[in-house]
């Protein structure tokens, strides 16, 4: 009798094991690739750090060493299929983790703030859209707190301006805005809703795929969108949609300027899309500034930050038995330049513009692969009573208008000038944000405000000019070497950076047969 127990427990738990929440396949094979494949081990036999130097701590680098250490460090397992299995504590510690980053100037990057009259207020990127799946759960995981209200309202609405007159003055109710646009440009509105509702669709199905791409031309022909970044909005909206060309340059011109400061014959359709998309309600922004966002991934990556610039990546020898070669990171000290030192590391993760980087590689590692040149952007912060209505053509006792984006005129001074979320200053005036493709005059600010300051001013080199393109660099440059920013070329915002981050950190993940994970 009692070995008949015994015989059913054995029975229940082999049935637990086969049908349960652990699958035995998933850990048998994990057992076989560490005891096989797992070239990270001391002469001893003891498992060493897989070592990662990843260079820059904008959004990509820090959302890299966020998605890294959520594989490594994660106890919890997704098969194929996407059934969930636990690790147990010896397996979920094989393979620990050493994440270094390097960052020159500060953390955020191309996310920078700064504070006026004890406000924050956004230098570079400001707007994180409501489908930016990647930004929303990581703001959910590291409990940052949304700011709303960053776009217009129907109280302060937005204008578009041609130079000589408003052709868009936004209305009170929306309804009214969309006849106000079928009236003047039939049909347009509508085909470009629905071509860009396609777009946003096939966009957001990539979120689904579980398996990384190896190059961003696989990622665009995964979900059948490579038609948009071979081709200029212009082609794409105009030859295949049909909308007309004086919806683009009124309309759809002014989304565009103000995202990427580009002309709608010049960027790529799938660019354009996405500054489209940005026009959207339910925009938000990070309490804090959105830097908050990379400060908060790194602390939550257990990384180490060092100050210092990466100057050369270099490929030494592959090591007796190593499954790939490892590569020296050189490094300088920015205030201090003769500070010099070196690090070794299995793989490098470049995550900023190699074209911007001042990044040398030693002559093992091919760089033949396109390079861009970036947008000089000005940005302006300037504080005034009101902008100056005669400036645009207006009657000088009509309202001043608050928000003012611009249609297609190459001729034209800034691309925006709008009031910035930050609102009133202390002193009762509004703080208003320009950009602009060139230094502005004294003139033109007497010209354009009233009774103004100009409390900040920058030029940055902001964004690839996105022309289309279907040649990308490669995302793997060498066996150990990944570059976050080559999807960049495609369109540059802090969404599609963690985006290309995730999947590299996916890339390492095979690459050392770590089994697949669902982050
Ligand atoms: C004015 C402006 C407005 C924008 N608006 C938006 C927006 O509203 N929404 C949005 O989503 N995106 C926006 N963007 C785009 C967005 O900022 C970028 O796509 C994104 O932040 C890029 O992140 P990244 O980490 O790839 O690069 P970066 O933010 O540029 O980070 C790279 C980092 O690497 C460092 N670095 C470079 N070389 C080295 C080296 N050799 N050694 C060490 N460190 C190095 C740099 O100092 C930098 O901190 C805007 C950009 C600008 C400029």
């Amino acid at each position: 009798m009692k070995r008949y127990n015994i015989l059913i427990l054995i029975l229940i738990f082999y049935i637990y094991l086969v049908y349960g929440n652990v699958n035995v396949d998933t850990l048998h094979n994990v057992n076989q690739d560490i005891a096989i494949n797992n070239p990270w081990t001391h002469p001893n036999g003891t498992l060493r750090s897989i070592r990662i130097g990843i260079v820059g701590a904008g959004i990509g680098g820090s959302s890299c060493a966020y998605y890294l250490n959520k594989i490594f460090n994660s106890s919890v397992l997704s098969d194929h299929n996407g059934q969930k299995n636990h690790l147990n504590p010896h397996q979920s510690s094989v393979y620990p983790l050493d994440i270094t980053i390097f960052e020159r100037e500060r953390i955020g990057g191309r996310a920078r703030s700064i504070i006026i009259d004890n406000g924050n207020v956004e230098l570079g990127a400001s707007i994180v859209h409501p489908l930016n799946e990647n930004i929303n759960q990581i703001v959910k995981d590291l409990g940052l707190e949304k700011v709303y209200g960053i776009a217009s309202t129907k109280e302060e609405p937005y204008n578009i301006w041609n130079g000589n007159e408003m052709v868009f003055t936004e209305s009170q109710f929306s309804f009214i805005d969309k006849i106000k646009l079928l009236v003047n440009y039939y049909w347009d509105p509508i085909r470009f809703k629905n071509s860009r509702d396609d777009i946003v669709q096939k966009f957001l199905s990539s979120y689904h795929r579980k398996e990384p791409f190896h190059t961003v031309e696989e990622f665009f022909q995964n979900i059948n969108l490579s038609m948009t970044t071979n081709q200029t909005a212009k082609q794409f909206f105009v030859d295949d949609v049909g909308i007309s060309e004086n919806f683009i340059q009124d309309i759809l011109s002014a989304a565009i300027r103000v995202n990427y400061n580009q002309n709608y014959d010049q960027i790529s359709a799938f660019a354009a899309l996405i500054a489209l998309v940005g026009s959207e309600d339910g925009l938000y922004s990070i309490k804090g500034g959105n830097y908050q966002m990379a400060k908060s991934m790194i602390e939550n990556s257990k990384s180490t930050t060092i100050h210092a610039e990466v100057r050369k990546i270099e490929k030494m020898d592959t090591p007796k038995d190593a499954h790939h070669p490892l590569y020296k990171v050189h490094t300088q000290n920015p205030a201090h330049p003769l500070l010099l030192d070196e690090h070794e590391f299995d793989f490098v993760v470049i995550a900023a513009p190699i074209e911007l980087s001042y990044l040398e590689f030693s002559s093992n590692i091919n760089t033949d692969f396109p390079k861009r040149d970036y947008k000089n952007v000005f940005v302006y912060l300037i504080s005034a009573e009101n902008l100056q209505p005669q400036f645009f053509n207006l009657p000088p006792n009509s309202k001043p208008p608050l928000h003012v984006l611009t249609s297609h005129n190459t001729s034209l001074p800034f691309f925006s000038v709008s009031k910035n979320p930050r609102g009133y200053l202390d002193d009762g005036r509004a703080l208003y944000k320009i950009f602009a493709p060139l230094y502005l005059g004294k003139d033109l600010l007497d010209s354009l405000f009233n009774n103004y300051t100009v409390h900040f001013q920058h030029v940055w080199s902001a964004y690839p000019i996105l022309t289309p393109t279907d040649k990308f660099p490669p995302i793997n440059i060498d066996s150990g070497i990944f570059y976050v920013n080559s999807f960049e070329h495609a369109v540059s915002t802090m969404e599609t950076e963690t985006l290309s981050a995730k999947n590299i950190a996916k890339l390492i993940a095979k690459a050392i047969k770590r089994p697949y994970v669902d982050i």
